[in-house]
């Protein structure tokens, strides 16, 4: 099969030539004939399957017809999170080089004046974060009864973040006549429901089962105790002993063990970027940017900061924390291993993620392999306690929060931070309940000598202007 059976238009067509692409991805062979024939799909795929170019470039061909009005876009993509609707955004740019389309972005961080100026100028493709647009409609800047196609990515991140009731909202005020597309990577009933209201006899697309784990991913998990800086300790020495590390993502469930645990990192040498939402947009971007350039290897990331960013080539996944939800396990390891290139996947398990590991386990139904450290715990001094209340989910955020201004306030900024504490241990450290063996290189060196790490893992942060 190859792009030019599909039915898309000759500058589109053109546009993918361009890229190099040759072959349309399962998805992308099985969605875009029905996109371009005008009926709704329901997309199960997870990210990395290629889905983004699977209703962006039918999306393109379908508009090289018409013109858009004032403040009336003519298509709507709604995202869960900013970096995936800039990352839809930059697809468009790509495939849409050779057309003169207005493309606009309506998400938070960015001001609402310049939005507006956007807006009026007509809209072919407006990309959207749920929140944001309601805001906009709420100020009546946006009329959304002009929109001919709709597009819900990431339906079940969706879900986890909250946004069902803004997406409900928001499915009520395009026309009824809309065509829609839906993608979603699991089908769980709150999911199923929404299908059923807003999908009007949609053709399924499905490419792979939503709860299967690549099998070029060596999955593994090593047990620590229950203080969290034996985790800290643990992965560190993962990250110095791991076989052919080019670049790895960190996961942990909460924002405020990412920044804690990204200081650490930095601290013990390990080049490393954070990404959470608490973090600024452009802060975000430029630690998205670092770690995609390969200038920093290590990215510490929650679920939904993290969720359907395209980055290709990652050699591990560390789950600092195994996640609550099953299915976070399979989009997290889904970082690696893409593409039929081997990756791995490592959960450092302390007593509290038993729990959540025997779900994971029936889940994708296998156990996962466990494996041993040289690991010794020194008696480090606990970090700051996590905050009260934080959700494990990590950004999700009440609207009626979102809409007075403020977004994912912390409860202390970043910097502000009491930093990881190293210091002498005050007694002798422990013997971990790992298998005893030499002490690690790290307690016999001297602050600062970083000459046990690995070369790539200590190239310098590049300030940025
Ligand atoms: P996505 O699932 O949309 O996040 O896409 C994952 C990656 O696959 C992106 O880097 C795309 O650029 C790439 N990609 C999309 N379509 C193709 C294709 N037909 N052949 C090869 N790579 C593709």
């Amino acid at each position: 099969m190859s792009f030019s059976n599909l039915g898309l238009s000759d500058k589109v067509l053109a546009a993918v030539a361009a890229t190099g692409y040759t072959t349309p991805t399962p998805i992308q062979e099985k969605a875009i004939p029905h996109v371009l024939a005008r009926r709704d799909v329901l997309g199960i795929a997870q990210t990395g399957t290629g889905k983004t170019a699977a209703f962006v470039l039918p999306m393109l061909t379908l508009l090289e017809k018409g013109r858009a009005r004032a403040r009336m876009p003519r298509t709507l993509i709604l995202e869960p999170t900013r970096e995936l609707a800039a990352q839809v955004k930059e697809n468009f740019d790509k495939y849409g080089a050779g057309q003169k389309l207005n493309v606009a972005l309506l998400i938070g961080g960015v001001s609402f004046g310049d939005q507006d100026v956007k807006l009026m100028r007509g809209v072919d493709v407006l990309i959207a974060t749920p929140g944001r647009l309601l805001d906009h409609t709420e100020r009546g800047g946006l009329l959304l009864t002009g929109v001919e196609l709709l597009v819900i990515d990431e339906a079940d991140r969706m879900l986890d973040m909250g946004f069902i009731p803004d997406i409900e909202r928001i499915c009520k005020l395009v026309p009824f006549t809309r065509q829609t597309l839906f993608f979603t990577a699991t089908m769980p009933s709150e999911i199923r429901r929404i299908t059923e209201t807003f999908l009007h006899n949609p053709e399924k697309v499905e490419v792979s089962k939503p709860a299967s784990t690549a099998v070029t991913v060596t999955q593994s998990q090593v047990s620590v105790g229950r203080e969290p800086h034996e985790k800290r300790e643990v992965l560190r020495q993962l990250l110095r002993e791991a076989k052919d590390l080019k670049n790895a993502i960190i996961f942990c469930n909460r924002k405020r063990e990412v920044a804690l645990l990204h200081r650490s990192l930095q601290k013990h040498g390990f080049g490393a970027a954070a990404l959470h939402g608490d973090m600024d947009q452009s802060a975000r971007m430029t630690a998205l940017d670092q770690f995609r350039k390969g200038e920093l290897p290590l990215l510490v990331a929650s679920d939904v900061a993290a969720r359907g960013l395209d980055i290709p080539e990652v050699s591990h996944v560390f789950n600092f924390d195994v996640p609550h939800h099953p299915d976070d396990y399979v989009h997290r390891i889904g970082r690696t291993g893409r593409a039929g290139r081997l990756g791995t996947a490592i959960s450092i398990v302390s007593p509290s993620d038993q729990k959540s590991l025997l779900a994971i386990e029936k889940l994708i139904g296998q156990p996962i392999a466990r494996t041993e450290t040289n690991h010794i715990v020194s008696a480090e001094a606990s970090p700051v306690p996590a905050s009260d209340g934080e959700k494990a989910s990590g950004d999700r955020k009440p609207r009626r929060e979102r809409s007075r201004g403020g977004r994912n306030k912390s409860p202390r900024p970043e910097g502000s931070q009491r930093p990881e504490a190293v210091a002498a241990p005050q007694q002798p450290p422990s013997i971990g309940r790992v298998r005893p063996a030499a002490a690690s290189r790290e307690q016999f060196s001297e602050p600062g000598d970083h000459s046990h790490l690995p070369a790539f893992l200590l190239r310098p942060i590049r300030a940025r202007g």
